[in-house]
């Protein structure tokens, strides 16, 4: 059976690409289904909100960019407050983050303030639309990739961007380790999963004699941007922070999922483009792509202790003071959902890294073992 024009577009041209190349790297799949430039998720909607896909901490509540406003503050000062200064954030969404953000360094830190030029890295044509209306009459600027943001000092953020980013994975089939791969199934007229030929090196040695059907999974995008963040943290003073789920350690799991209308057990495979692709942050391999560039390391820790160790908790108390009793119960329940322990407060893990001899940044006191 052909292609039905009830197929969602993306999932015709997979079936195209791979019915002439072969099954397509799980990789691959990832980054046009959330990339392609015409019909990959991120480049045609919005998907955040109470309506949309998924919901963010920034959207969730003001006090979380306001609380990252703190940490930009006091890691500016450690950095010896260079001006100007490039504020870098990866995927930014709504642009709610940077506009609270900014907001609150007005009042906080306005030399700050005044000294930081935004650098929005981001590839959607609609989430950039929709930065510009909320950072209207800032000094703003926007960017495909990080190597077009002027060298030099450095203070950058990144929430929920890094689990967005293309992972491999492998699979242990057959007492091999292979790479999975997406190859189009005619019988069910649907995309499978494939294991391709056996390979060696690609996993780690801890794994090698996993049990089969073990999935390891990895990010050389994500590795080579941490890289090259480092590297200019080791080359100039500055400080990163990146907040997103995931583990502590390198291991084996199968973390690749779909979220669509609010669920979050969507089939990756069933409509590309249409759904959210996410997979868990390997933090420990982030921290060695960091540090590889030549970056210091901190954390992580979890998003609650971050939060708390910024003050979040007093903040709520002065603004539920001047707030109405409804205003003041929605930014009490919104500082709840982002800190609780049994939810996002320990879900999401912060990892911070700096130029080599700065002091710990604020929320990460006790230095990552490695
Ligand atoms: N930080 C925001 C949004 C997280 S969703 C928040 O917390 O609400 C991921 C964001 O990264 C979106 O803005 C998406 O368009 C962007 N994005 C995903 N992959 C990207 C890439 N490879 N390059 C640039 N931006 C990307």
């Amino acid at each position: 059976m052909g292609p039905t024009d009830r197929d969602p577009p993306l999932l015709t041209l997979l079936r195209r690409m791979i019915a002439e190349q072969g099954p397509i790297s799980v990789a691959a799949y990832m980054a046009l289904a959330l990339g392609h430039p015409r019909h990959g998720y991120y480049m045609t909607r919005d998907p955040f909100g109470a309506r949309g896909d998924f919901i963010t901490a920034p959207e969730i509540s003001q006090l979380f960019g306001e609380s990252l406003a703190v940490w930009c503050a006091l890691a500016w000062a450690a950095m010896g407050r260079p001006a100007p200064v490039p504020l870098v954030e990866l995927g930014p969404g709504r642009g709610t983050l940077l506009a609270d953000l900014t907001r609150t360094l007005d009042r906080i830190a306005p030399d700050l303030a005044q000294a930081a030029a935004l650098h929005l890295i981001e590839s959607s044509p609609v989430l950039r639309r929709k930065q510009e209306a909320a950072l209207h009459g800032r000094n703003a600027h926007w960017h495909d990739a990080i190597a077009e943001v002027p060298p030099g000092a450095m203070l950058l953020i990144a929430n929920e961007f890094f689990d967005a980013l293309p992972v491999q994975q492998f699979v242990r089939s057959g007492g091999d380790w292979r790479e999975r791969k997406v190859d189009w199934n005619e019988g069910r007229q649907r995309l499978v999963f494939r294991a391709g030929p056996a390979l060696r090196a690609a996993v780690p040695p801890a794994l090698a004699a996993a049990p089969e059907g073990s999935v390891y999974e990895s990010s050389p995008v994500a590795a080579a941007l941490a890289e090259e963040i480092g590297a200019r943290l080791a080359a100039a003073p500055g400080a990163a922070l990146v907040i997103d789920y995931g583990r502590r350690a390198t291991g084996a799991g199968d973390t690749l999922a779909a979220i669509q209308g609010g669920r979050k057990d969507a089939d990756p495979l069933a409509a590309p483009g249409e759904a959210d692709l996410t997979a868990h942050v390997d933090f420990a391999a982030l921290a060695a792509a960091f540090a590889k560039g030549g970056a210091r390391c901190w954390g992580p820790a979890t998003q609650r202790e971050l939060l708390r160790a910024l003050g979040i908790e007093a903040r709520l108390t002065s603004l539920g003071a001047r707030a109405d009793a409804a205003q003041a119960a929605a930014l009490a329940n919104g500082a709840r959902r982002l800190i609780a322990p049994e939810g996002m407060g320990t879900l999401f893990l912060a990892l911070a890294a700096t130029s080599p001899g700065l002091p710990a940044p604020p929320g990460f006191e006790i230095p990552s073992p490695k």
